[in-house]
């Protein structure tokens, strides 16, 4: 992911934290002053509540003490007259009656009623002080009552009054302030054990164990239980909160002046507080849908933007032929490779077609464009997953690979594996040039690595002999040399730099300048730039068109010149090389006829040599070129026969005149070898097929006489001249002597 996108993304993520931290806090805070002010309302009314239940009970209590005090005070002996007392105080009938327990046990009620109370009677009469009991059920008409009692003396006596009143008057005072409706009211001992309680129909008795049982058995509700039973044990008065799911419960305690009772509120959490807990519901839902979307959408935003500019990385980065990185890829890739320095054995490869155009004008673009994807793939085969295969521009490859142990065989491979390509059931022969550049240290960066290969690779290009040449110092200096000659060329063709030197051929039939070649000489500074070193740059660079053009000018106004000027002269047959690289231009021939025509020249009187190698072309059908040159009635004739891989029965389908064999089958006569037998043999065929021949190179007389011994036709060499300047040349012809000029 790029830098951009994670910013991004860690924005997104800090606005969700802020957002749903700063929520919590919210949500935290508004609960805390809900609960506060919820406990703080059901403690008031937990005060209250203690405050009403401790008047009524004073009441009762004072009830109590009124009858007794007045028994005593009036030493009263008879049952009948404390019940009368009893009648006259009861206030609001909120006793269900008065009864007298004597040391017995028997105990006798105001309404008639006489109970045996044997087994309780210890718990009334071990207590001086007015006592009020635990709930127990009533032996006469089994409701759940309390008693209050006091020890006194009737007559002699001693015996307690009791005044009974059912539990649930106490329970009447809870019932107009429970709680919204929403809470129990209990009184309870220390132990839990219920006193009373609002709810009459449920069966509990313990109000801890009560609790135990609606609320969540965890630990934070553990400790709270253990907090109110620990208070509660302590005589403190305090609240607490318990939860049962996310229902919240508040429970309130607070001490009653009775015995050991508190009074317990259990409220749930109020309307109020539901209310605004659901709008705290809402708002966080809320939020986290807001976040949500906000995070979809910056999703969907950040996707289609990495979509399109994923789109346009494969515009930018992708050729659209080849499906293969392009140049910028290319570069970009190749820089990141060359960056990891654990990679050895690497060299980066700029690899050529050769002649594409050629290709491309004789099949059309769209086999052009069959042929580049064609080759993308089988550089894909040939070479591993080690590799980078860029096309980076119109016939060019950039390849870097690695872990290669042999450069030359792999070369090699690639070379021989794309000579053989098919398209559409057509068989092709692609010939291609590698330049390579061993990447050893990392000194070089992408484009530096890449020039050095581009200049092994200008080495290859065009070079018949080679098709790959790896980059070395001595490629470079050579390289500059020939860029040197590149940059004058043209201006040296405009100087007339270039000039003709003649070679006479010698007829061996009478020693005579018969036939002629016209050669190149490049002077420049007063210096005399030899042919092989120019030649083969021009050949690479098709400048040898232009150069051979000019020369095939030059002799036909040469030749035109001396049939004016000496009218009595026999102006010989002069022999123009010319260079494979015209055969790639189809109507090149028509240009030649062209300036002979301007000359007033009959093509019959130019022999045009075409060497051996250049019919070695694939590419091209020679034959059809040679039948062509023909047509318009040059001579022809064959340059160099011997250092190519023609056979002499390849001769026979060739329309050529003139057979020129090489200067090293002429130097092999000085050797008294088999050999010497090939000569005569050549000689023997090309006299078979009608040809002409000419012994190139000859140097001696030895050779002179050999070859004319074997019936050779023509001479050409040191031995007669050097070739000359036309101006010496005309001197030969016009008086039979060779010149020499030197330099030649
Ligand atoms: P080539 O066509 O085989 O020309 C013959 C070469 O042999 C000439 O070299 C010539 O000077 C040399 N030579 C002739 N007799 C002897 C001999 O007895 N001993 C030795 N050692 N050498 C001899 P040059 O002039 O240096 O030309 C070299 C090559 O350059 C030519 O080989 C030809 O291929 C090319 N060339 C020269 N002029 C032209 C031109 O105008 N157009 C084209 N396309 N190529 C040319
Ligand atoms: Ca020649
Ligand atoms: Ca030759």
């Amino acid at each position: 992911m790029n830098k951009k996108y994670k910013i991004y993304f860690i924005l997104i993520i800090i606005l969700i934290l802020f957002t749903t931290t700063s929520l919590i806090t919210y949500i935290n805070k508004v609960q805390n002053l809900t609960n506060k002010s919820t406990l703080n309302s059901l403690k008031e009314l937990t005060k209250q509540d203690v405050a009403k239940i401790q008047n009524n009970i004073n009441e009762h209590i004072r009830i109590l003490e009124t009858i007794v005090n007045e028994i005593e005070n009036n030493q009263l002996e008879r049952s009948e007259q404390v019940f009368e007392i009893y009648n006259r105080n009861s206030g609001n009938n909120q006793f269900s009656r008065i009864a007298i327990m004597y040391e017995t046990g028997e105990t006798s009620t105001n309404d008639g009623q006489v109970v045996d109370l044997s087994k309780e009677k210890e718990k009334f009469f071990d207590e001086n002080n007015i006592k009020i009991s635990q709930t127990m059920q009533s032996k006469i008409d089994n409701k759940k009552i309390n008693i209050y009692s006091k020890k006194t003396k009737l007559g002699e006596e001693d015996v307690v009054i009791l005044l009974v009143i059912e539990t649930n008057k106490y329970e009447e005072i809870f019932i107009e302030s429970i709680y919204s409706g929403n809470g129990n009211e209990y009184i309870i001992t220390k132990d839990g054990q219920i006193i009373a309680k609002t709810n009459q129909n449920a069966t509990d008795t313990n109000i801890f164990e009560n609790i135990e049982r609606f609320i969540d058995n965890n630990k934070k509700n553990k400790n709270e239980l253990n907090d109110i039973k620990q208070n509660i044990q302590n005589n403190k008065n305090s609240e607490n909160i318990v939860y049962n799911g996310i229902k919240k419960y508040f429970i309130t305690y607070q001490k009653l002046n009775i015995n050991d009772w508190y009074l317990v509120i259990i409220a749930k959490g109020s309307a109020v507080a539901e209310e605004l807990n659901q709008v705290i519901i809402i708002m966080l839902i809320m939020s986290i849908l807001i976040i949500l979307v906000i995070t979809i959408v910056s999703i969907y935003i950040v996707m289609s933007e990495k979509r399109k500019e994923k789109s346009l990385y494969n515009l930018a980065y992708t050729d659209q032929i080849t499906k293969l990185g392009n140049y910028n890829y290319f570069i970009k890739e190749g820089q990141r490779n060359l960056e990891k320095e654990s990679i050895k054995e690497r060299y980066l490869i700029v690899l050529d077609i050769d002649k594409f155009k050629t290709f491309n004008k004789k099949y059309g673009h769209k086999m052009g464009d069959k042929l580049l994807k064609k080759i993308g793939e089988e550089l894909t085969k040939i070479l591993s997953e080690n590799s980078i295969i860029c096309r980076i521009s119109n016939d060019i490859y950039g390849i870097i690979i690695w872990n290669i142990k042999n450069i030359d065989k792999k070369a090699e491979n690639i070379c021989k594996k794309l000579s053989k390509i098919k398209i559409e059931d057509m068989s092709c022969t692609i010939f291609v040039y590698l330049g390579i550049y061993e990447i050893i240290n990392n000194k070089y960066n992408i484009l530096e690595c890449f020039d050095k290969a581009i200049v092994a690779h200008n080495k290859a290009k065009g070079n018949s002999e080679r098709q790959y040449y790896i980059y070395n110092e001595k490629i470079e200096l050579q390289l500059e040399k020939e860029n040197e000659i590149e940059n004058i060329m043209q201006e040296a063709l405009e100087n007339k730099e270039f000039v003709i030197y003649y070679q006479p051929k010698i007829s061996t039939k009478n020693d005579k300048i018969t036939e002629a070649e016209a050669l190149v000489r490049w002077f420049r500074n007063g210096k005399l730039i030899p042919p092989n070193e120019f030649i083969p740059i021009f050949e690479k660079n098709r400048f040898i068109i232009k150069l051979d053009k000019y020369i095939f000018e030059e002799v036909c106004k040469d030749l035109n010149e001396w049939k004016q000027k000496n009218v009595n002269l026999k102006v010989p047959m002069i022999s123009i090389n010319i260079s494979k690289e015209h055969f790639y231009e189809e109507e090149f021939i028509k240009e030649f006829v062209d300036i002979a025509k301007k000359y007033n020249i009959d093509p019959k009187e130019i022999e045009l040599e075409i060497t051996e190698s250049a019919t070695l072309n694939n590419q091209i059908d020679v034959i059809k070129v040679m039948n062509n040159i023909k047509k318009y009635g040059f001579r022809i004739s064959l340059d160099d026969f011997g250092t190519g891989t023609s056979t002499l029965g390849m001769l026979q389908t060739m329309p050529i005149d003139t057979l020129k064999i090489d200067k090293i089958f002429v130097d092999k006569i000085d050797f008294n070898n088999t050999d010497k037998n090939i000569i005569e043999y050549i000689i023997y065929i090309a006299k078979k097929l009608n040809l002409k021949t000419v012994a190139e190179g000859v140097e001696n007389i030895n050779q002179v006489n050999y070859l004319k011994s074997i019936g050779c036709d023509m001479i050409q060499g040191y031995y007669y001249s050097k070739p000359v300047s036309k101006g010496t040349f005309l001197q030969s012809l016009k008086f039979g002597i060779m010149g020499t000029d030197l330099p030649n």
